[in-house]
């Protein structure tokens, strides 16, 4: 059997301009309503300034049993953030976050995976926040954020909060995360099945997916913090997501990240110290989001 998988998203506003039509709340109740139908409890990771525009949203998502956690307050990769604007934004957002549901809000995850090398001195941050673990770093090689050197199970950074690692499965010369929702949209199933059939039993398997990845209507919009290319690639293949949902629900599902985080034995836990991390090695030069920062 299939290891289970803990379903989580990403709640967002990606509208390049706030004069096109709203769409998020839609797409986010469209899968709200797929998760219910499916009893499926998940991690719902919601960026600060949508829960205070429509805390609806978070109420329902709450009431309907999932975990919330924060997903930034404004969408901003942290390395382009100043430490303290970046610790007042997520204090500010989880506070929100917990007035909106009553629930302890301990889940961090960074927007586009940004927490590698160049925003470490966030891990401390995370944890003075209040959170008490994280899904943000993408550990290797990548165009936008990765951290390569870091390990696939779950961690307890030194000073910081637990962290789970994004799934990754190596094909070839090339580490792809394969249950994030881009892999999702335009891999083919195999890939999949290639990696939870690879996993290791220590790893903490999570897919990602987001509201904007359900939606078939939207117009191409080019967003130009993430360039034309990967602008193309988020509006690519989404008639198929609908379909990779219902299938990943139809599969193991694992409880949200809150409670396997709970579930875990800290004490046997790898301690890394973000100041010191795993040696980069040639594919460093991909990592750190430097080539977005070009
Ligand atoms: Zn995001």
């Amino acid at each position: 059997m299939a290891p289970a998988v803990t379903v989580t998203l990403d709640v967002e506003d990606l509208r390049p301009s706030h004069d096109l039509p709203e769409r998020v709340v839609a797409m986010t109740e469209l899968v709200l309503d797929m998760l219910a139908d499916a009893e499926v409890r998940a991690s719902i990771y919601v960026v600060g300034e949508l829960a205070e525009r429509r805390p609806g949203l978070v109420r329902r998502a709450a009431g309907d049993g999932h975990e919330i956690g924060l997903h930034s307050w404004a969408h901003v990769p942290i390395p382009t953030q100043r430490p303290e604007d970046f610790l007042a934004d997520i204090r500010r957002g989880r506070a929100l976050l917990q007035d909106l549901t009553g629930q302890e809000i301990t889940g961090y995850r960074a927007p586009m995976m940004s927490l590698v090398p160049a925003s470490a001195w966030a891990v401390p941050l995370i944890a003075e926040a209040g959170f008490t673990y994280s899904s943000s770093v993408l550990p290797g090689p990548s165009p936008l954020y990765g951290w390569p050197g870091l390990p696939r199970q779950p961690f307890r950074w030194s000073g910081g909060p637990i962290e789970f690692p994004c799934p990754m499965v190596r094909l070839g010369p090339i580490d792809l995360p394969y249950l994030g929702g881009t892999y999702l949209r335009l891999l083919p199933a195999a890939v999949r099945r290639i990696g939870l059939r690879r996993a290791a039993r220590n790893e903490a398997l999570w897919a990602y997916c987001h509201p904007w990845e359900f939606d078939t209507d939207e117009a191409f919009h080019q967003h130009d913090h993430i360039g034309t290319l990967a602008s193309r690639i988020a509006w690519l293949g989404r008639s198929r997501m609908h379909r990779q949902l219902v299938r990943l629900l139809g599969e193991p599902v694992s409880p949200p990240l809150a409670e396997v985080a709970g579930g875990l034995i800290e004490s046997e836990l790898p301690v890394l110290h973000p100041n010191r991390p795993p040696e980069l090695g040639p594919v460093g030069r991909w990592a750190n989001g430097r080539l977005r920062q070009r």
